[in-house]
């Protein structure tokens, strides 16, 4: 069998969510859990935090899955419904809404439901992503509160830059302007505002990415901040090449040697994840140790630089990322976040948990 394992700590994630409680102690916390748990497995990570305030998710699969599995905390869904029809489902499994557009508000008001539903109500803040205008917002607000489908408001936004120093200070005011006087919960904040931006608590606290132990800072690394990485992605290394001064590695021959020196083939490549953009220079640990990747990243191997690790052989063990290799730093190499590495690992990989 191919080497390739994706591993996941339970009791990483456990420690990074209990960090998020502690960082907003007088808040609810959601277990942001959307696109499989960022990559880490949905049912896993209700196993790691079965006492979690809540869960967030925006696919209704996931959603559904999450009641399957005996999850009977809030379901937060973060886009909302998509159509009318999944009204009826929302209702059926107690799933909370966002609600983020007029269109939404009419056919909540057209529904026939079997019990009324929790909405969260979302203002763009600055980000034009989702949300009503702040012009706008007080009358979504007052269309809600009147609906009998509607069993209660929370206030919520999403910040386009709370990774920033000062990056909520415009989108908070235009947030508090807007909800003057509207006596509502609030929720506001992802990770990174979790951790920097105490006044922006409210409520409940959305935290995502710090629960799998990656940054949602592009200068601050998660073990600085406190996190576990809770995802190793691992493999083996299946060859070993020595080159000559001039040699070239991979397609392209895109890295050649400047003196000779041994390479390692590792069995991981784009199809498990990695990212085929990753430079020669991104770091990777073999046998525990340090080194660096050379050459293109292909479908299915990439090659390391083996010139300081004596212990290198077929076999040794590679940690793409994880305890040694922070995902972030991959992701540097790469020029994306962990985000988009830990979301991207690919279904061929098996996945396992480790305490
Ligand atoms: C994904 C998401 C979050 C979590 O963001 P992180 O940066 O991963 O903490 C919070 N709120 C909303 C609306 C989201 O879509």
């Amino acid at each position: 069998m191919r080497p390739i394992r994706a591993e996941v700590s339970l009791s990483a994630l456990r420690h990074n969510y209990r960090f998020a409680k502690s960082c907003a102690p007088h808040a609810k916390a959601f277990a942001v859990v959307k696109a499989n748990a960022y990559g880490h497995g949905l049912d896993r990570a209700v196993r790691a935090l079965p006492d979690a305030d809540g869960f967030a998710t925006l696919e209704l699969e996931s959603a559904i899955r999450l009641r399957e599995l005996g999850v009977e905390q809030p379901i937060l869904m973060l886009e909302g419904f998509f159509e009318p029809d999944e009204l009826r489902i929302f209702a059926e499994n107690d799933l909370w809404t966002s609600v983020h557009a007029d269109e939404q508000i009419d056919q909540l008001a057209q529904a026939e439901l079997e019990r009324p539903l929790h909405v969260f109500a979302k203002m763009n803040s600055g980000m034009n992503r989702l949300g009503f205008a702040p012009a706008k917002f007080r009358a979504a607000v007052e269309r809600l509160a009147v609906l009998p489908q509607v069993a209660s408001i929370t206030l919520m936004t999403h910040f386009s830059s709370s990774d920033e120093p000062g990056g909520i200070d415009e989108p908070m005011r235009r947030f508090r302007e807007a909800t003057l006087g509207l006596d509502y919960p609030v929720s506001l904040s992802n990770s990174a505002a979790t951790i920097d931006h105490r006044d922006a608590h409210g409520a409940w606290v959305r935290p995502g990415i710090m629960l799998y132990g990656a940054t949602p800072f592009t200068d601050r690394g998660a073990a600085r901040i406190g996190l576990k990485p809770a995802m190793r992605l691992t493999s083996q290394l299946i060859a070993i090449q020595d080159l000559q001064p001039g040699d070239g590695v991979g397609y392209g021959l895109g890295f050649r040697a400047e003196q000779s020196m041994r390479i390692g083939i590792v069995a991981c490549g784009y199809a498990d994840g990695y990212p085929r953009i990753a430079r020669t220079g991104t770091p990777v640990a073999v046998d525990g140790e340090i080194t660096r990747t050379v050459g293109r990243v292909s479908m299915d191997m990439l090659a390391v630089d083996l010139a300081n690790i004596r212990t290198a052989h077929i076999g040794s063990s590679v940690e793409l990322w994880g305890d040694l290799v922070p995902v972030d730093e991959v992701a540097k190499g790469a020029g994306t976040v962990g985000y988009e590495l830990l979301c991207a690992v690919a279904p061929r990989v098996p996945t396992q948990d480790v305490a």
